[in-house]
């Protein structure tokens, strides 16, 4: 979901969207475009860039002054791929094919493909593949039915569309009219002086040192923008919705980053929006209020994906501890063998892979060096690869046979937070998935977990909620020179996550174990100096772990311990308890990970610790 601006006024409109491309850049993008039309100038002119919006400034900086005062309204973009790779031509605005309407747009449209096989029908050409490209069409065909009514086209396009969007449309036949609309992806409408001017953004960051004045759209519904004149506003069932303008008055240097100090703790707090992107059009809610789960990667490859006997997760890092998870998801959903391996290993041991092996490779940039070599060695001996990655048109995307994107948006802070969520969530859609397909999950456990999954994102939010609370303990923590981090089942894997956190961003040593393995070895590290986490939600391991706990009680260890909702128990045990929301084993990473991850970061932050770029650090390995 990345950046909208938009201006239609009296204004030289290019200097304005490309400054407010600039200051949306901190959500991070891969390409970059404007669209500009207006009274004194012909037609629409659309200008797009790959990589900064600085390429895109280059090219309209050629504009001539003359043009640059003709072009009055526009719309401009920066996109982060979802459907099609980062290029020239996927990114938006978008044309309709006979070029009278520009859009861009922020989210994913699920059904495009139904849509354009529609559309083909009826003899529309397209040029990108991207979902967004569908939408202009689709809108073009209902304004050319309904008598060039744009607003009204925008309804009737959006009343076939299932998905996320925030848009912003401009039509070449009238300079003076844009038509913006949103469903779970927020836009903002600034008004000029008296009505003569408008400001468009995805969020208020490009639109604050023009105006206060401000309507934030909600859901479903569709503003109608002249200048001059009133912001109408309808309802995607055509009502008309009231009009609420609220007065902001932000300071625009607390907006870079969204409000947040650091990039880390603006993705920690996305997590709760990106796993519902992720489930988007995946898991899906049937008429009889039954789930079910619908990837495209599995339809095209179920035969081979069903016969695997043995799968084997390569990854680096924390896509590796998501790997962790992802084996405990599939062995216990699907009953299939599951080994994970470390990329940098697996490509140098001579591993042994079989025909019918399924190899799933996990990264977050989907160009880290050493999982694309090990799908490479797995590909040359025959086993079908699956990626899990961010990067859409990434190096291992394209490699792999087929896989599942995670659909997070892009991640700058160093540290992986919110692709590591978005990961276990894949994995846990391809587990039931596959299980279903199987036969391996009854449809009773099917169905509640998914229940349970699309309940997820509002959990996070009640644990995010405690960021003060973690904060504060965090201040007693700073002075550790080591921790220990434990865990059991599920939750073993978030353990070693929640030390990989704290190394990397505070520079504290920091270890994860199984937690019943402490007292194999680092039971003797144990002194009233060590602080451990403890991750003792009530699973079908709760009262092994307070076993362990009390083997560090003994020895005055501080213990910090995270907790289902209502627990006494532990709480009697521990220093500090940070609680989480109760759910199903299998779910338990997706909450009891974020405490881990807000530790991390209050704990950098208060050692005055650069959290978004960790020393010797880099985000995307793509050296081995
Ligand atoms: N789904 C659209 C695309 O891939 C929009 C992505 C975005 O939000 O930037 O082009």
């Amino acid at each position: 979901m990345c950046g909208i601006v938009g201006y239609i006024g009296k204004q030289s409109v290019s200097p304005i969207l490309i400054k407010g491309l600039h200051q949306l850049e901190y959500r991070g993008y891969d390409s970059a475009g404007v669209a500009l039309s207006g009274e004194a100038a012909e037609g629409i002119r659309v200008y797009k860039a790959k990589g900064k919006v600085a390429n895109l400034e280059a090219k309209v900086e050629t504009l001539s002054p003359e043009a640059q005062t003709a072009f009055t309204t526009g719309i401009g973009h920066t996109r982060w791929a979802t459907h099609g790779e980062p290029s020239e031509t996927n990114a938006h605005p978008h044309l309709s094919m006979n070029g009278e309407l520009a859009l861009v747009h922020n989210g994913i449209i699920e059904n495009y493909q139904l849509l354009k096989e529609q559309l083909v029908g009826y003899g529309y050409t397209f040029k990108s593949q991207t979902d967004t490209e569908v939408l202009v069409q689709l809108i073009d065909y209902f304004y050319q039915k309904n008598g060039k009514q744009l607003t009204k086209a925008v309804n009737q396009a959006l009343n076939k569309v299932i998905g996320a969007y925030a848009i912003v449309v401009m039509e070449r036949e009238n300079p003076n009219h844009l038509v913006a609309a949103r469903k779970a992806s927020p836009l903002v409408i600034g008004i000029g002086e008296q009505n003569a001017e408008f400001f468009i953004g995805s969020d208020a960051t490009p639109l604050v040192e023009y105006t206060h004045k401000v309507i934030y759209l909600e859901d479903e519904q569709i503003a109608d923008i002249r200048p001059s004149e009133a912001v109408e506003i309808i309802n995607l069932d055509e009502s008309s919705a009231n009009v609420n303008i609220k007065d902001v008055d932000i300071d625009i240097s607390a907006l870079s980053k969204g409000g947040f100090p650091h990039f880390m703790l603006k993705e920690i707090f996305e997590q709760p929006h990106c796993i519902e992107n992720s489930m988007r059009g995946r898991v899906i809610r049937r008429e009889d209020g039954l789930y079910e789960i619908k990837l495209s990667a599995l339809a095209h490859f179920k035969a081979k994906l069903i016969r695997a006997r043995h799968v084997i997760i390569v990854a680096c890092g924390t896509s590796w501890h998501a790997g962790l998870i992802g084996k405990q998801l599939i062995e216990e959903m699907c009953r299939i063998r599951v080994e994970v391996e470390y990329a940098s290993e697996f490509r140098y041991r001579n591993p042994v892979i079989e025909k019918d092996d399924v190899v799933i490779a996990i990264s977050q940039s989907g160009e880290t060096a050493d999982t694309l070599a090990a799908i490479q060695l797995a590909k040359e001996q025959g086993a079908l690869v699956f990626g899990i990655v961010n990067g859409v048109g990434s190096s291992i995307a394209r490699a792999a046979d087929t896989g599942i994107y995670i659909h997070v948006g892009p991640e700058i802070g160093g540290a992986s937070t919110k692709a590591f969520t978005g990961q276990i969530t894949v994995l846990t859609m391809l587990s039931l998935a596959l299980a279903n397909a199987l036969g391996t999950i009854s449809e009773e456990q099917f169905q509640e977990i998914c229940r349970e999954l699309v309940e997820i994102p509002a959990k996070m939010e009640v644990v995010l909620k405690q960021n003060d609370t973690v904060e504060r303990l965090s201040n007693r923590f700073t002075y550790a020179r080591n921790f220990l981090y434990l865990g059991r089942g599920y939750n073993y894997p978030v353990a070693l996550e929640g030390a990989l956190k704290l190394k990397e961003i505070s520079y504290i040593h920091a270890e994860g174990y199984p937690a019943a393995e402490m007292k194999h070895g680092p039971i003797a590290l144990v002194d009233k100096e060590m602080p451990i986490v403890c991750l003792a939600t009530r699973d079908q391991l709760y009262h092994k772990v307070i076993s362990n706990m009390q083997e560090v009680q003994s020895r005055n260890g501080r213990i910090l311990a995270i907790v289902t909702e209502g627990d006494e128990q532990v709480k009697r045990m521990a220093q500090e308890v940070v609680e989480v929301p109760a759910t199903l084993n299998c779910l338990t990473p997706l909450l009891s990970v974020l405490p881990m991850q807000l530790l991390a970061y209050h704990v950098a932050v208060k050692k005055g610790l650069n959290v978004d770029m960790p020393r010797n650090l880099a985000k995307s390995v793509t050296v081995e």
